[in-house]
């Protein structure tokens, strides 16, 4: 499936949504957005040809709440790539635990920072202890994820336009 839609961003180059081309080009000749980047194909009118438009960016501020990741199980997940972020091995979700690195028991919240991926063996090895304590180590920083764009379309990362990439974080 080749996407042909267009990514609308902000009047600050954040993502909002995806909308039709033809919308896209509609908002152009308005003069509501500019065109940052086009598909590589073009459309054609009577007289006129066009390049399809791949990203535009408002050129107003609107009232437009930019697309953010929700905390979700799920979404930790995703964005730790399946993996235990203290062995590093990748399992399906179902060998999978979140693990929250400072423990709820001393008073660590359950937000993008304190909350990562960890196989089942892992999890258990570290209790409720924090990393330190445990003798184990994280992978990385665990941090609030920018954009899941491919997720959050409801496409697979290799379907993602080359054009968006530049723009999805
Ligand atoms: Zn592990």
């Amino acid at each position: 499936m080749i996407v042909r839609d267009t990514l609308l961003l902000d009047l600050s180059y954040r993502p909002v949504k995806v909308i039709p081309w033809q919308r896209a080009l509609c908002m152009h000749f308005v003069g509501k957005v500019e065109v940052l980047s086009a598909h590589e194909w073009h459309v054609h009118s009577v007289k006129l040809s066009y390049p399809a438009p791949a990203v535009v960016r408002l050129l107003r501020r609107q009232v437009t709440r930019p697309l953010h990741v929700r905390f979700s199980r799920e979404n930790v997940y995703l964005r730790d790539n399946h993996k235990c972020q203290y062995c590093g091995v990748r399992c399906g979700p179902r060998e999978l635990t979140l693990d929250h690195v400072v423990p709820r028991s001393g008073g660590g919240k359950t937000t993008w920072k304190n909350v990562v991926t960890a196989c089942v063996a892992c999890n258990r090895k570290k209790g409720r202890d924090s990393p330190e304590q445990a003798g184990m180590r994280l992978r990385a920083v665990p941090q609030k994820p920018a954009w899941l764009a491919p997720r959050l379309l409801n496409l697979g990362e290799e379907q993602v336009p080359p054009v968006w990439r530049d723009w999805l974080h």
